[in-house]
Formats: structure tokens, C-alpha cells, sequence
């Protein structure tokens, strides 16, 4: 094994492994035309090199490459015990890059290590016309090439409303907060439709050290306590898996030598709000010190969450019965200004609805943090 990664790594050398890491990523491009030939694979010394490690200055072939990145997630899988012999277990597919090379890599290690997995694609169809009917359509092949049943749960069925529908109602400004918060649920719904014991995602290192960023940003401590583990929701009805937590756009890499059929198209009603200017931030300290990534996520990881911090105390949705810390769920909140016509109703400062339960938990956890959330498949 090349690398070792996961949270049963002691601190010093799990840092010591993010800066390996960071350094593949630099390493992991395109294969540049090569003049006389080029070089031989410095693993296995039989093909030509097709990427190159910068920290050791190897040069990989393609194959070799697929062996370390797929050892790697194993790994990953292994130390952190994300699965039991026969667990079922849902792979959130959006049919973009990084959930296509979820399913492939979990459908080859489930078959090659004998996991004992059984393997199920679960997509949301937030209803959004020219963008997720089109990505749906990438899931479905990916249902067949990779022969793994396909599930699809719609905004439409939930909640009465597309995105479509919601857009036309309220603009450009919110929306990303509606799609993020019915999301979440949907996810959560489909997944108990199917019956797994567990969610899988593809959220990558960038995903999680953005939303690291973004949980300091808002003040939002009960997010940033749980935002960087592999494992979260252990004490709600289904617990989701980031086996990619550590991957930074390897992922791009691997998708591309491996021809995989996935979905680049942006969303329609994508913003260049909040989230965006948190990514360029990111993508530009990247570009001047490419750990930077893994750094914000092991600072993430290592924050001590003071114990005087109040935060906010699971309970139930009183309407929907979904865990929520106040007394209707965000989900809820949002529909019932949709439904109202008052669509502002859940966004910005809560009057109302969730005034008892707020008091004491509108500082961590109260709808002021909604308030620019964007694509919300993040919200861990
Ligand atoms: Fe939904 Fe993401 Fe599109 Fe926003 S950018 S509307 S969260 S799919």
C-alpha cells in the first residue's frame, strides 16, 4: 500500500499524509504530449507515464494510478470501518463527476474485496428543465453499466413543487437555500424508501474544506464540529459515508482516464453567490500551496468546540416528524411559505414558526444560517 489515510491515523501523521496527497493532486493532470517517446512508469517500469508526482518527481502510468487511487479508498473504507458484510447501501448519484466515480469505484472494490455490499443508486430530481432531467438521463446508463438498481425521488412527489416552480416564484436569490434543505431531506426519504443501512456521497476534500470555510464564516459551530467527518448522522435514521473525504481532483483525473460517463454541466439556477466566492477563494490559495485544501480540513478536524458553546438539541419536526432542532424542520418552514405564497417566510430572521424553540439555538442553528447556503448537498 502507497498511502494511508483516515481518522484511525494518528494526528502528526495523518498531516504528514495530507501533504502526500496534495502533492498527487498537483501531479494529477492530463498527460502532457511527450517529445522521443517519454519515460516509463517509475512503478511498474513497463509502460509509459502518463501523470507525474511532483513530491517525488515519479512519473505514473495510468494503470498504476488507478491501483493507487483505488487502494487508497479502500483503505480509507477499511480504517474507518464504513461498512459491514451485508449492509445495503445507497450511493447519492447526481450523475456529475465525483458521484459516477463514487459508484464505479464502489462497485469495483465491493466486488474485487468482497465487501459483501449491496449496492443501490439513489438520485433526486429537484425538477430543474434542461439541467437534472438531463443528468438523470447519465444516471440511468451508469444504472445499467455499472448494473446497480437506479432510484429516483422527486421534488415534485416530496414537496409538491419543482425548482422550476420555486425559481419562478421567488427569483434567483434563495433558491439555492430551498433546493439545499429539500435536498437533505430527500436524500434522507429516498434512502429509507430503498431501506439501507447507509448513504454514500462523493464529497471530496474541496467540498469539505469549502463548507469548513463556510460553517467559520457563518458562525455556524454545530456544523463546523461535524463538517469534516467521514461519518455523520450515526445518531439519526441514516448515517451518510464521504469515502472521497480525502480525495482532492483526483477524482477529475481518475474520471478521465477511465472514460466515465458523467454530467459537467452546471445547474442552471447555480448562483455566483456566497459559496462561489468561498470556492475561488479556496482554488486560489490552492493554486499558491496546494496542501492548502487538506490544511483547512485537518484545522476543521482539530477544532475544539469551547464548552460553553450552547448547541442545538435534536429533536423531532412536530409536522413531519423529521430530526430537527426546533419545532418545525427547515423543510417545513420553506414549504409552508411556498405554500402560503410568503416564500420569505423560512428565509432570513424566523418569526413565527419556530419562535419557542429558537431562543435558545438561533445563534448555531437558527434559519440566519440559511440564509446563503448554497448547493446544498453539503450540508452535513
Ligand atoms: Fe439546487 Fe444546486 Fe442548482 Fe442551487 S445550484 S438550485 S442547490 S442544484
Amino acid at each position: 500500500m502507497r498511502f494511508l489515510l483516515g481518522n484511525s491515523l494518528a494526528p502528526e501523521n495523518r498531516a504528514a499524509n495530507y501533504s502526500t496527497m496534495a502533492s498527487e493532486v498537483v501531479a494529477a493532470t492530463a498527460p502532457k504530449p511527450r517529445g522521443g517517446g517519454g519515460r516509463f512508469c517509475t512503478i511498474c517500469n513497463e509502460r509509459r507515464a502518463a501523470l507525474k508526482r511532483p513530491k517525488t518527481l515519479e512519473q505514473i502510468c495510468k494503470e498504476c494510478f488507478y491501483e493507487v487511487f483505488e487502494d487508497e479508498i479502500h483503505r480509507v473504507i477499511v480504517d474507518n470501518h464504513l461498512f459491514k458484510p451485508g449492509e445495503r447501501i445507497a450511493i447519492g448519484a447526481s450523475g456529475g463527476k465525483d458521484s459516477t466515480v463514487l459508484a464505479y469505484v464502489m462497485s469495483e472494490l465491493n466486488r474485487r474485496h468482497g465487501y459483501g455490499l449491496d449496492l443501490f443508486l439513489l438520485s433526486i430530481d429537484e425538477g430543474i428543465t434542461g439541467y437534472r432531467d438531463d443528468s438523470l438521463e447519465t444516471v440511468k446508463r451508469n444504472e445499467i453499466q455499472y448494473g446497480l438498481p437506479l432510484k429516483v425521488v422527486s421534488y415534485k412527489e416530496l414537496y409538491g413543487w419543482t425548482m422550476d416552480e420555486i425559481v419562478k416564484l421567488i427569483g434567483l436569490k434563495n433558491n439555492c437555500t430551498f433546493c439545499g434543505v429539500f435536498r437533505r431531506q430527500a436524500l434522507d426519504r429516498g434512502a429509507a424508501l430503498l431501506k439501507v443501512d447507509k448513504l454514500v456521497t462523493g464529497h471530496n476534500a474541496d467540498d469539505i474544506a469549502e463548507t469548513v470555510l463556510l460553517n467559520i464564516l457563518r458562525g455556524d459551530i454545530a456544523r463546523l464540529s461535524r463538517c469534516t467527518s467521514i461519518t455523520t448522522g450515526e445518531d439519526g435514521p441514516i448515517p451518510r459515508c464521504k469515502p472521497f473525504n480525502w480525495a482532492l481532483n483526483l477524482l477529475f483525473t481518475y474520471a478521465y482516464f477511465k472514460r466515465l460517463d458523467y454530467f459537467s454541466t452546471e445547474c442552471i439556477y447555480s448562483p455566483n453567490a456566497y459559496r462561489g466566492f468561498a470556492r475561488e477563494f479556496i482554488k486560489d490559495l490552492e493554486r499558491i500551496r496546494p496542501r492548502a485544501i487538506l490544511d483547512i480540513i485537518k484545522s476543521g478536524e482539530d477544532f475544539r468546540i469551547s464548552t460553553f458553546t450552547k448547541m442545538p438539541e435534536q429533536g423531532n419536526c412536530e409536522r413531519c416528524g423529521y430530526i430537527s432542532s426546533q419545532k418545525w424542520c427547515k423543510a417545513c418552514v420553506l414549504l409552508e411559505g411556498l405554500n402560503r405564497g410568503l416564500p420569505k417566510l423560512g428565509i432570513g430572521r424566523s418569526r413565527g414558526l419556530n419562535n419557542e424553540r429558537n431562543k435558545d439555538t438561533k445563534e448555531t442553528n437558527g434559519t440566519k444560517a440559511l440564509q446563503s447556503k448554497q448547493c446544498g448537498t453539503l450540508d452535513f
